[in-house]
């Protein structure tokens, strides 16, 4: 999935009136872009965040500034390119958050000791050996 195909998706469903709908995609490409450093995406998402905003009211209104000034925030930095710390501070999040629990397998926090779900007490947590 890239982020020009959730772009489509957020004005296809923007197009459809589903304007929730069209924020949600439009969030996963931002996400997308901003690991691509595809500026043209978040162009163009700031400027469907604008038609949404425009056409929304209260709590969807709000949503819709929110993605939009994201976007802009992350594309003015650098004069239209995408800004590369944005794109670290995002990485690393992204990164950071789960890896699965070797009894389980279920999603626990990347510098988890003990799995929340099974009590699994992990021995590859950071710096230490069994
Ligand atoms: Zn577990």
């Amino acid at each position: 999935m890239t982020s020009s195909d959730d772009l489509t998706k957020a004005q296809t469903h923007f197009a459809a009136g589903h304007l929730r709908r069209a924020l949600r995609a439009g969030w996963h490409a931002a996400e997308t872009a901003l690991l691509h450093g595809d500026a043209e995406t978040l162009r163009l998402l700031t400027e469907l965040a604008t038609s949404i905003e425009a056409t929304a009211s209260g709590g969807t209104a709000k949503e819709a500034t929110r993605l939009e000034s994201y976007c802009r925030h992350c594309l003015d930095a650098s004069g239209g390119a995408v800004e590369s710390r944005a794109i670290t501070a995002r990485l690393s999040r992204i990164r950071k958050t789960t890896r699965a629990c070797p009894d389980c397998k279920a999603q626990i926090p990347e510098d988890a000791r003990v799995c929340q779900h099974c009590g699994y007490r992990s021995v590859f947590a950071a710096g230490q050996t069994p």
